[in-house]
């Protein structure tokens, strides 16, 4: 059993002064009317010098590694004196235009070219939203006609897609699919698959995520495993619970569709731990990405990994929590060798703010999370008093 609750290795990389700062910003976010209010007011107010300033040394501070790459690195290097390593995500989001997308796509090169100096960062993780139309993806996704300018528009985002996992697998950097809402998550699927299939045939280079708060996503990742088998590449599994939940609930119910979400969290924390199960059961034809902040679930990763006799230190079993979060999960297994990094987003502050608001969010309506981090900044900084 790991012991997730020894804080003075899960905070041993924070200053005094940051765990303090930590503790008055997982207290802010425990309410929900402050969080509501914030996450409505901030997006609008981010012209204001000083509230910029304010998010800055607060939420950004604490769930960002920096506003460029040079600072991310920086983050990344202090992580990986605990032997923790870093997954880099260049956080922006909601782009709508084909300079953007090819912008974006740049950046993301940039940033595997970068990583590819810094023996710290092994993984980047990208969303296809970020270099290709929502609404390209949702008639991709429904199977409907499409045009000649739309066919010559899906060719465009393959040829990105396929750019930058080439030069993720040319520097030896692994490329992480993010998993999105529902209604766009086929053509992901589908484009990862055919990444994995050229990629992936010695090693995994390139990942997909799959969310298991789906009630289809068990059944599809047993496929997907079979599929990797039969056609010999190498599946790489991103495994998350899914952050969408209230998003995918609320279309499923205005469009009258049923939701394909799990009936509750017993179902989704069942289906999560059977796919961590069926992912290290096949570590010959799977590399595993853990992403997750629940306890039990790494706990049961850990034990899983004995009982088919992967060494705690195997490259294809990944645990991964986000930067400024489940600290006591991440340094305490990287403590026993296991191989850990940390999602580490970085980007100016106006480009990041929609994941900002997600975390803010997600700890406020994620029962008991908020209260975990909390106990164990507050334990920790008694211990430190006490030392
Ligand atoms: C490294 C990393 C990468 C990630 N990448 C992605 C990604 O690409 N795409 C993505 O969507 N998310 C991603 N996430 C977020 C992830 O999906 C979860 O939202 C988040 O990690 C919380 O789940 P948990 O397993 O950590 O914790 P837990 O607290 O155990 O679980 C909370 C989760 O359980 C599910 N849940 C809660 N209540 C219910 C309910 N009533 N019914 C059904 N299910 C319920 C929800 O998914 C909720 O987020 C990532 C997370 C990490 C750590």
């Amino acid at each position: 059993m790991i012991n997730f609750e020894n804080t003075e290795n899960a905070f041993a990389y924070r200053t005094p002064i940051q765990l303090k700062k930590a503790k008055w910003l997982f207290k802010a976010m425990a309410s929900n009317t402050l969080t509501k209010v914030g996450s409505w007011l901030t997006p609008k107010l981010l012209w204001l010098p000083f509230v910029k300033t304010i998010i800055k040394n607060t939420i950004y501070e604490q769930f960002c590694g920096g506003e460029n790459l040079e600072e991310a690195a920086e983050t990344a290097k202090n992580l990986s004196e605990y032997g923790v390593g870093s997954l880099l995500d260049y956080g922006a989001e909601g782009k709508e235009t084909e300079e953007e997308f090819d912008e974006a796509t740049a950046a993301f090169i940039k940033t595997i070219e970068f990583a590819k100096q810094k023996n710290y960062i092994s993984y980047i993780s990208i969303k296809l939203t970020a270099f290709s139309r929502n609404g390209l993806l949702q008639k991709m996704h429904l199977q409907e006609n499409l045009n000649s300018a739309e066919l010559e528009e899906k060719n465009r985002v393959e040829e990105r897609l396929d750019k930058i996992c080439q030069a993720g697998t040319n520097n030896n950097t692994a490329i992480l699919i993010d998993a999105e809402e529902s209604w766009i998550q086929d053509p992901v699927d589908a484009l990862a698959t055919k990444m994995m299939q050229k990629y992936n045939t010695q090693r995994a280079n390139i990942y997909n995520t799959y969310q298991l708060y789906r009630h289809d996503k068990l059944v599809f990742l047993k496929q997907n495993i079979e599929h990797a088998k039969e056609n010999n590449y190498i599946l790489g599994a991103k495994i998350v619970r899914g952050a969408y939940m209230e998003k995918e609930r609320e279309r499923a119910i205005q469009m009258g569709y049923e939701s394909p979400i799990q009936p509750n969290k017993e179902a989704t924390d069942i289906d999560y731990n059977l796919a961590l199960e069926v992912c290290l059961k096949n570590l010959n034809e799977v590399s595993v990405f853990v992403g997750t902040h629940n306890e039990k679930s790494c706990q049961l990763a850990t034990q899983y990994m004995a009982d088919y006799s992967a060494s705690n230190q195997t490259p294809k079993v990944i645990f991964s929590q986000l930067f400024g979060m489940s600290d006591n999960i991440s340094f305490n297994l990287a403590k026993e060798k296991y191989t850990v990094c940390k999602y580490l987003p970085y980007g100016p502050v106006n480009d990041v703010i929609p994941y900002l608001m997600r975390r803010a969010n997600e700890n406020t309506s994620v029962a008991g999370q908020t209260t975990r981090e909390l106990d164990l900044i507050k334990k920790e900084l008694h211990r430190r008093k006490h030392a």
